[in-house]
């Protein structure tokens, strides 16, 4: 898996503070730009609910070789854009596939794993010869690798983290979702300064008995 952050509101920080402050004033975001501790600004505006201010900044993602498995789970995120690599324009002829960690280790669950994939690619590439790949593709598995562009803004950002870097996420899609986090921390420190699951955002677990009991840290 590889995540990169592609583009992103410069000193997203500061313009989400100013248009915050902005409800508040005569005087306009631009003016108001770099007016103030964007974290105080932030802390409190953002704390009272006032939750939109921070739509104004907006995170763009490549992330490439996942499975489908991970972005069928992402693409429910509703409020978010997608691109992703196309299974009837790519011809995908090569097996290339996201083997699970827990696969990895066991060594009868891997030679499973292999053949599977061996077949499954032998029948696809046996049936791209006849038919068109978007009809081929249906025989491929929830495994099969992908790429795809993820824009976001931080509001829906904090909300994704909050659900996918918890412990009880599935772990590809959470290993993905902690990347994103590191790399929006790196750029937008104050937005994200407590972005996480619960045990971080909130200092609590909402899981009652279904709780990891293991705090996460970032
Ligand atoms: C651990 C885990 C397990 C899961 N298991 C399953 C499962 O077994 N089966 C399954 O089907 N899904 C499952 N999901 C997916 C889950 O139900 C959500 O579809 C997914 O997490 C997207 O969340 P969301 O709708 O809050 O986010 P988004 O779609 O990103 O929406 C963000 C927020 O916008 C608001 N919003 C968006 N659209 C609407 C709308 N139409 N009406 C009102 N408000 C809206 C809501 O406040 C929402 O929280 C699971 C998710 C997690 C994290």
């Amino acid at each position: 898996m590889k995540v990169s952050l592609l583009a992103y509101t410069q000193n997203a920080d500061a313009i989400c503070a100013a248009a915050g402050k902005s409800c508040y004033s005569e005087r306009s975001s631009q003016d108001l730009l770099g007016d103030g501790n964007p974290e105080k600004v932030l802390g409190k505006i953002v704390g009272m609910g006032h939750h939109s201010v921070i739509e104004h900044a907006s995170f763009t993602f490549s992330v490439e070789g996942v499975s489908r498995s991970l972005t069928h789970q992402l693409v429910r995120h509703r409020v978010a854009s997608f691109s992703q690599q196309s299974q009837r324009y790519v011809p995908l002829n090569e097996p290339t596939f996201v083997v699970p960690h827990t696969v990895e280790e066991d060594e009868e669950c891997m030679r499973i794993y292999r053949e599977t994939m061996d077949t499954v690619w032998k029948a696809y590439n046996k049936l791209a010869e006849k038919i068109p790949p978007e009809d081929a593709r249906y025989v491929l598995p929830n495994g099969c690798t992908t790429n795809i562009t993820i824009t976001m803004n931080a509001r829906e950002l904090l909300h994704f983290f909050r659900l996918r870097c918890c412990n009880r996420a599935q772990w590809e899609i959470r290993e993905m979702a902690d990347e994103m986090l590191r790399l929006c921390k790196q750029v937008s420190p104050t937005i994200f300064a407590k972005a996480g699951p619960p045990c971080v955002s909130e200092g609590r677990c909402p899981e009652g008995k279904l709780s990891c009991g293991k705090p996460r840290k970032f």
